[in-house]
């Protein structure tokens, strides 16, 4: 059975799943009324990947014998003044959820709860993967700024990956 600490500490880390899932469909609709339908691809995959986290924590509270509380998603932000700023704000927040994610690992050393900081440690080993990205795309769109050339460039590379998925 898990403590109440860490079950509050994974429905809360459910919810910043919930919350990124909603972020990046904004970002995703953003780049949709712009035209740049790659771009909005990439993002609504990402939106997916974020709700798929937010369902491994549903099932992990419920196979240790917990229980999920669901609560408001807060909403995210709809518009942006440039396309790099949308990018800005992507690295900024898998940054913040790198943070959240090892504040339970935390947690769960200080309560010697084993499991839930072995199953923690693949949300580690994704937002070494989602920072890098992040910080990848980030780069590339300071290189490209306003470009049409490069903005296309990018718009079909990104729908190309998303398509992959
Ligand atoms: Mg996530």
């Amino acid at each position: 059975m898990i403590q109440k600490k860490v079950q509050d500490a994974l429905n809360n880390q459910l919810n910043e799943e919930m919350f990124s899932s909603y972020n990046y469909l904004a970002m995703a609709a953003y780049f949709e009324s712009n035209d740049l339908s790659g771009f909005a691809s990439w993002f609504k995959a990402q939106s997916t990947e974020e709700y798929a986290h937010a369902m491994k924590i549903f099932e992990y509270i419920h196979q240790v014998g917990g229980r999920v509380s669901l609560k408001e998603i807060k909403p995210p932000k709809t518009n942006w003044t440039s396309n790099l700023e949308v990018f800005k704000d992507m690295y900024s927040s898998e940054r913040k959820v790198s943070k959240s994610i090892d504040s339970i690992v935390e947690l769960s050393n200080k309560e010697k709860d084993y499991a839930t900081n072995n199953f923690m440690q693949w949300f580690v080993s994704e937002q070494v993967e989602e920072e890098a990205t992040a910080q990848k795309l980030l780069k590339r769109m300071e290189m490209v700024g306003n470009n049409a050339a490069g903005l296309l460039m990018m718009d079909r590379e990104l729908g190309m990956r998303a398509a992959q998925q």
